[in-house]
């Protein structure tokens, strides 16, 4: 049969999506129990799904997931103690969008994975009786989007939430995941066989940055557009080991460091997101290159109480910029004592660079990143002033 008529007969058989491949391991099982969207690759990766060519792919090539254990949990204590007896040797796998294209580019290689989708501890939205919002980790975040009270009492996060890849992509991702997404660089989050042209980097088991020759730090960045939503909303985080459960302050979970960017233990996990309904206008904004499937190149998530005149509290956090969601305090005190007045607008969004302290040239130049960080939150606290203020009574 010839090529043509093979893609022709698949595509007709198949009419779902132009990039979906089912995921096996060394020994040909499907560890995550489902399918899975690819994203980049020379290979179309129709032809797999469809049956076509249904080579399984060369051992070591990039499309190969290393050798490893797979349990699913029926319950979340048993999901910790698993967690608990293998430490770092072993890795949570949620909707497994990020955690399976890591493991395909050897930059992890757990002995076991502990599957926590079918968790139902870690579902649903659910209110809280001090008003509060109590987000399931595990949940998808299309669900999350979808969910009316998520969508009328946390818009900004709904948005987040929205920009996140493309509609496949938020299908199968988790609200965890996507908080606990590890730092990236252009350097490291390439195949295994790309990495090899260069000696390791700090990250990668070396000695040296090649982003930062001097650097004996990691820079790369957090790009999580969950986390910047959930810190202006002032979010908490429940976290959950073998023996003890932990409430922990986002601001206190991220770190402004490429190579340990969270303060989550092995084996820990993070179960559920508490986000205060308190009156607040909020909003989020994202540039990306391509709208719908990309990573920003900047987000700026925004919140305030009060009127415009007199803004009685200020967040605003800014994104895929740095090594951690960067809360802009310089900015934010300015709106704080000034209100949401055009001549305060301005000045915050010219405090926002100073806020931001050192930046690398990863994904795009320092300069546009500082010349980007203005204009967003210059857009964002714009579009603060333009929401009704009855929302914040
Ligand atoms: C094409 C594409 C586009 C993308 N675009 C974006 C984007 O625009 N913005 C963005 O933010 N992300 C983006 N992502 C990254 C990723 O899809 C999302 O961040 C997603 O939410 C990750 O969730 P997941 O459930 O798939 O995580 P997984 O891949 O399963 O896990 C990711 C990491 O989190 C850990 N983890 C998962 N759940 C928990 C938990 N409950 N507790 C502790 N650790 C946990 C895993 O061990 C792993 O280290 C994109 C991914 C792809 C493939
Ligand atoms: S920023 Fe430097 S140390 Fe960090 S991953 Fe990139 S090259 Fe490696």
């Amino acid at each position: 049969m010839s090529l043509a008529k093979s893609l022709s007969d698949a595509l007709q058989r198949k009419p779902v999506c132009h990039c979906l491949e089912k995921v096996v391991d060394d020994r040909g099982r499907d560890p995550s129990g489902g399918w899975l969207t690819r994203i980049s690759g020379g290979r179309p990766a129709v032809l797999y799904s469809a049956g076509v060519g249904r080579r399984p792919p060369r051992r070591g090539s990039p499309l190969h997931l290393p050798t490893f254990d797979y349990r699913r949990p029926q319950s979340l204590a048993q999901a910790l103690g698993w967690l608990a007896e293998f430490g770092p040797r072993a890795a949570v796998l949620a909707g497994g969008t990020d955690l399976l294209i890591a493991l395909r580019q050897r930059l992890l290689r757990p002995e076991l994975l502990v599957g926590i989708g079918a968790l139902a501890e870690l579902q649903g939205v659910q209110p809280c009786a001090d008003g509060a919002l109590r987000l399931g980790a595990g949940t998808p975040l299309t669900t999350l989007v979808e969910d009316p009270l998520l969508r009328v009492r946390l818009p900004a996060l709904a948005a987040a939430l929205q920009s996140v890849g493309s509609r496949h992509v938020r299908n199968v991702a988790t609200l965890g995941g996507n908080l606990n997404l590890p730092t990236r660089c252009w350097y490291v989050n390439q195949g295994e066989a790309w990495r090899q042209a260069r000696p390791p980097c700090l990250k990668t088991g070396g000695d040296v940055c090649h982003v930062i020759r001097s650097a004996r730090e990691c820079f790369a960045l957090q790009s999580s557009d969950g986390a910047v939503a959930l810190l202006a909303l002032g979010a908490r985080l429940e976290l959950a080991r073998a023996a003890a459960v932990r409430e922990v302050a986002l601001d206190d979970f991220y770190r402004n460091d490429g190579l340990a960017p969270t303060t989550l233990d092995a084996g820990e996990l993070v179960t559920a997101v508490y986000v205060p309904v308190t009156p607040l206008r909020s909003t989020f904004l994202k540039i990306a290159p391509r709208t719908g499937l990309d990573y920003g190149l900047g987000t700026v998530a925004a919140a305030v109480a009060g009127s415009n005149r007199r803004v009685t509290a200020a967040r605003i956090v800014l994104g895929s910029i740095g090594s951690w969601p960067v809360r802009l305090r310089g900015a934010e005190r300015i709106v704080a004592e000034g209100g949401l007045e055009p001549a305060t607008i301005e000045a915050a969004a010219e405090a926002a660079r100073a806020d931001l302290g050192e930046l690398t040239n990863l994904y795009s130049t320092a300069g546009d990143k500082r010349r980007l960080a203005r204009v967003l939150v210059r857009r964002a606290l714009a579009a603060l002033r333009r929401q009704p203020e009855a929302q914040a009574a």
